[in-house]
């Protein structure tokens, strides 16, 4: 599965996730889901998180969604009814990282009364390790997995046709587990993306690690002395700034801010250096980069500096392809 979160379902890039190989797209909101719909996508969609209150509009608009709770799988099955339907689900089984999951001791009781509801089919088990709790993908948990997917078809007399082990955090191991069991498939975002594995965000061969940059205008570009003056107080997000000398520099100020991006997520590409940044600017030390006002200055991003930056509408997305750039 493509996971297309991270970039809002953005019509362009989930193409290119299709057209390179994946046979589902999953996202953890219903809109971003609509938007590619809209745009004429066709493939299988997954929900990530289904919140009980969505739940007609899961029905309508998605395949499968992930589930742990009974009370969001009935209000499913209702909809599903209403609307002439079977709604496919994932059931999420809790492996240590103490995000989403059903406790396995509590597995077969829930399954059982989930084959109760009429209009629902249970379609596989999955595991989300790495995100909440930073828990490794290894043998042992992925293990479990396979062994309850054993248990459950074996008990219910059903066949679950997706064992879904994790995310990104999953590709060291899929890659150096000799025996991967009965796990058939994997959600990949930030990999897919960022061309890294997340739990060491090693590169992965063969993958562009720089498939998007952001780029912001320089505003201002002066000498200044390098520690504030007059007396002190608290900053525009209510810290006590803490300053380091360095005499007098060459700064330049950039047109994009806390506003726009998460600024642990940004990473310059030069010999740049973020010194801090507010609402709608951040300070550079330009060190010998002669940076005129109108210039612009090219930023990495991570998986925090990607997501926000996607989110912000106030950054323009524009897209590239290799026969663009090699015309350009
Ligand atoms: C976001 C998410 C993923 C994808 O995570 P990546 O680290 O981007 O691969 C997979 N599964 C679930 C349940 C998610 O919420």
């Amino acid at each position: 599965m493509g996971v297309s979160k991270a970039v809002l379902g953005e019509p362009t890039i989930i193409e290119a996730m299709i057209q390179g190989g994946v046979q589902f797209i999953a996202d953890s909101r219903i809109e971003n889901i609509q938007k590619m719909k809209k745009a004429g996508i066709s493939t299988r969609f997954v929900l990530l998180r289904t919140p009980l209150s969505q739940a007609e509009s899961i029905v309508i608009n998605v395949d499968i969604s992930l589930n742990t709770e009974i009370e969001t799988l009935k209000k499913l099955s209702h909809y599903a009814k209403a609307y002439n339907k079977s709604h496919e689900v994932i059931i999420m089984v809790e492996l240590g990282d103490l995000r989403e999951g059903v406790l396995p001791c509590d597995l077969s009781q829930f399954v059982e009364k989930t084959l109760s509801l009429p209009h629902i089919k249970i379609v596989g088990i999955g595991g989300n390790l790495a995100c909440y709790g930073g828990v490794k993908p290894d043998n042992k948990n992925m293990h479990e997995l396979s062994k309850l997917t054993d248990t459950l078809e074996k008990k219910f007399q059903i066949r679950l046709e997706i064992i879904s082990g994790g995310n990104s955090a999953n590709y060291k191991w899929f890659k150096s587990a000799g025996d991967i069991g009965r796990i058939n498939n994997l959600r990949l975002g930030e990999s897919i993306l960022l061309g890294r594995e997340t739990v060491n965000r090693k590169a992965i061969p063969g993958l562009h690690t720089r498939a998007f940059q952001i780029i912001a205008e320089v505003i201002e570009s002066k000498k200044k002395p390098s520690l504030p003056y007059g007396k002190i107080c608290q900053d525009a997000f209510g810290n006590i700034p803490d300053f380091q000398g360095r005499g007098i520099h060459q700064r330049a100020i950039v047109a994009l801010g806390r506003q726009d991006i998460q600024m642990s997520g940004l990473k310059p590409d030069n010999k740049l250096e973020i010194l801090g940044s507010s609402s709608d600017h951040i300070i550079l030390d330009s060190n010998d980069h002669k940076l005129k006002v109108g210039d612009e200055v090219k930023f990495d991003l991570d998986y925090s500096g990607l997501l926000s930056a996607m989110t912000s509408p106030f950054i323009r997305k524009q897209f590239t392809d290799r026969k663009n750039r090699a015309a350009a």
